[in-house]
Parts: C-alpha cells; structure tokens; sequence
C-alpha cells in the first residue's frame, strides 16, 4: 500500500519515496505526495528526481486503488531507488481552490434550494456542476453567484475527517451526498466537512478555509435534460 500524503495533508508539494513497482504504465511509489485522479479532481504531474536525474510525470491515476504515477520514460527507474516527489504545486493549488468553490456551491444549493447534485468535474481554475433541477435560469445564476461569494469571504474552515463508515452511513448530512455508493469494504470513510456549509464523502484535496478560494464567478447555466441543469464556474 503506498502512503497517500495527499490525504491527510494537501500542503504538502514534496515528499521522499522509494520505487516498488515500475510498468507499462507508470511507477508506483511506497509513500507519494501525488493525488491520483478521482473524484473529478485531476491527477497531479510534476517531477520524479533520483540520484543522477528526474522524470517528468504526466497525469498520476488510480489502478486497483493504488496511485500510478504515469512517466514520460521510466527507463532511469528501477524498485528500490530513492525518489523525491515534487508536485506542480501551482496547479494543484488552484485545483484545491476550485475544488473546495464545487463543494461550497454544492453546499449552498442544497441549503438555499433543495437540490441535489447529480454529478462534476474540474481542471484547474475551472468547474462544472450538475444539480437535480427542473430549470437554472442566468438569474439563478446570477443569484448563486452573489450568494456562493458572500458565503466565501466568511472564512469557513474545510476540514478531512475520517469516519467509521457505521457513522458515516448514518450522518443525515452524508446521507444526501449517496455516501451509502461508497464499496462496503471501504471501512473508514473520508470526509471534507467545510463546517456549516458542506460535508461530504471525498477523496480530493482542498484549502483549509473557504477564504482561500477567492471569488468565484458563474460562467454558465445550461439544461442538461428534465431535472439535471449544470453550472459552470471560475475562480477570477
Ligand atoms: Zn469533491
């Protein structure tokens, strides 16, 4: 099992590790600092250094639940070889951001209008939501927007918790996110609990206050069939 520092720590942009694995497909490490894609959330690239040189990752995915760390060229790289991981910290920065504005627009849709959402994706600066609505007018939109960034700026802090999945099933909150989809052998549940706004089950990373995030803008609201309208938004 690799150590996913992600995880518990998002501020991390560096870490030592050791090849154990190297294939096709990339490398496996036995700790990293990477976020494997997931969640909507993008995979982490950045750099692999080892004594007498580096490789360049590409995107960083999920096989079997272990994080691959997908390489231009894993020929330098063999198990057991010492490595520092280093992170394109910027865009996972902004990645961060903007994953933290999806939940506190997910939060604010929930406690304003009763809607659900259905589904999201995200690249660095830039998102789409997917909520359970009958119509999402350039009003709404507009009205989301005013409200999601007085929301913003009240500095709500966005914690990880980890959860026995007994008490994550049964946390009405969690209930409403589908934390019940989560694969039962899953036994400790991870959860991002931006306290007051939103809490849900998520295995992505996020800044520790909505403060962070910075303002927000609603780009576009679009139908994407009967009770299924999306919005996208950017961090200005
Ligand atoms: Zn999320």
């Amino acid at each position: 099992m690799t150590e996913e520092i992600a995880s518990r720590d998002a501020y991390r942009s560096t870490a030592e590790g050791k090849v154990v694995l190297v294939t096709p497909e990339g490398v496996k490490l036995n700790r990293t600092v990477f976020y494997g894609r997931g969640g909507g959330q993008p995979g982490d690239v950045g750099t692999l250094r080892y004594a007498g040189g580096s490789v360049e990752v590409l995107d960083t995915i999920r096989r079997e639940g272990q994080i691959v760390h997908v390489v231009a060229d894993p020929l330098g790289l063999e198990p057991g070889m010492e490595v520092e991981g280093v992170i394109d910290w910027d865009r996972r920065y902004r990645l961060m951001r903007t994953h933290t504005a999806l939940h506190a627009l997910s939060g604010v849709i929930w406690r304003d209008f009763g809607a659900k959402v259905t589904g999201g994706n995200m690249e660095p600066g830039m998102a789409r939501m997917d909520f359970e609505l009958d119509s999402m007018s350039n009003e709404f939109g507009r009205e989301v927007e005013r409200i999601l960034n007085e929301e913003l700026v009240k500095g709500y802090p966005a914690e990880v918790l980890f959860l026995a999945r007994d008490a994550a099933l049964t946390d009405p909150e969690l209930i409403r996110t589908k934390v019940n989809l989560i694969p039962e052998y899953v036994n400790e549940i991870r959860v991002i609990d931006i306290v007051g706004l939103d809490r849900q089950a998520d295995g992505g990373t996020h800044v520790r206050s909505t403060l962070e995030v910075g303002p927000v803008r609603v780009v576009k609201t679009e139908s994407k069939g009967k009770a299924n309208k999306r919005m996208r938004i950017e961090l200005v």
